[in-house]
């Protein structure tokens, strides 16, 4: 089996070696580590502009249709020149497209992929919660209750990567708390992070200010049925 990078995906790689040389010198990451908590807008929207958020977007809707390969042998690149900016551009690429594309129901992938695919729209992954992160079936204890066409969630999630700067938070719940199947008895579903009822604070942290780590708590937070993925 060849390992090797194709010449596409070698030119791709230098010209993003370029733009992270000119675009995210040394002292423009200790500036930032120093003055905020996330990729500044300014950066973001070069990324978009150079086609980042697009790479893996289907082409239908308005990406680049690269597949994953691709789209990760780019990511090293930005993950060589800074952890925070990989972190807040990774969680779009991988909690939010990857999702979407894989598990998302029609009207998701038309109402969110454009909008990543342009940069417009921001992902994070509401996974991990204080029991714990490894053994997330033991650990989980975020329900969400069926009520009318919504679901009604309550818990706690932490160390949620951009999620105070997130459109979305794609939230892993119990929907079945009778199932003694853990496995059988979760649901994600993609939480608008500016639903009432939804609180995100940051935690402060030794190194890598320039992308915080959340706490987010919901309580009563409800969201349409229409907004799972998976089962
Ligand atoms: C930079 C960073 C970004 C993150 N971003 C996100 C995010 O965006 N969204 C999100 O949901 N989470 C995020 N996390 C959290 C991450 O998913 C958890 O830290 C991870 O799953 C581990 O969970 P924990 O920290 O609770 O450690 P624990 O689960 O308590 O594990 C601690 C140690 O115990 C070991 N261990 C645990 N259980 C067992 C077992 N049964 N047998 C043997 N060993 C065991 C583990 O291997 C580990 O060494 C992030 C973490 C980091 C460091």
């Amino acid at each position: 089996m060849d390992f090797a990078l194709t010449r596409e995906q070698e030119l791709l790689r230098s010209s993003l070696e370029e733009f992270c040389a000119k675009e995210m010198p040394k002292e423009k990451l200790r500036e930032w580590d120093e003055t905020v908590d996330f990729i500044p807008d300014e950066l973001w929207g070069k990324m978009a502009d150079l086609g980042m958020f697009a790479f893996a977007v289907p082409q239908e809707y308005g990406g680049e249709g690269a597949d994953m390969v691709t789209a990760m042998a780019a990511f090293e690149i930005i993950c060589k020149y800074s952890t925070a900016v990989a972190l807040g551009v990774g969680a779009t690429m991988g909690f939010g497209t990857r999702t979407v594309v894989e598990l998302g129901t029609d009207e998701q992938k038309n109402e969110i992929l454009p909008g990543i695919a342009q940069g417009k729209v921001r992902f994070s992954l509401g996974l991990t919660e204080p029991a714990g992160g490894t053994d997330i079936l033991g650990a989980l204890s975020t329900y969400a209750v069926k009520n009318g066409d919504d679901y009604v969630i309550n818990g706690q999630k932490i160390y949620i990567t951009g999620a105070h700067k997130a459109d979305y938070i794609s939230t892993m719940v119990i929907t079945d708390r009778d199932n003694p199947k853990r496995s059988h008895a979760l649901s994600t579903f993609l939480v608008p992070a500016n639903l009432p009822g939804l609180e995100i604070r940051t935690i402060p942290k030794v190194g890598c200010h320039a992308c915080a780590a959340c706490e987010v708590f919901y309580q009563d937070v409800r969201v349409p049925a229409t907004a799972m993925v998976g089962t």
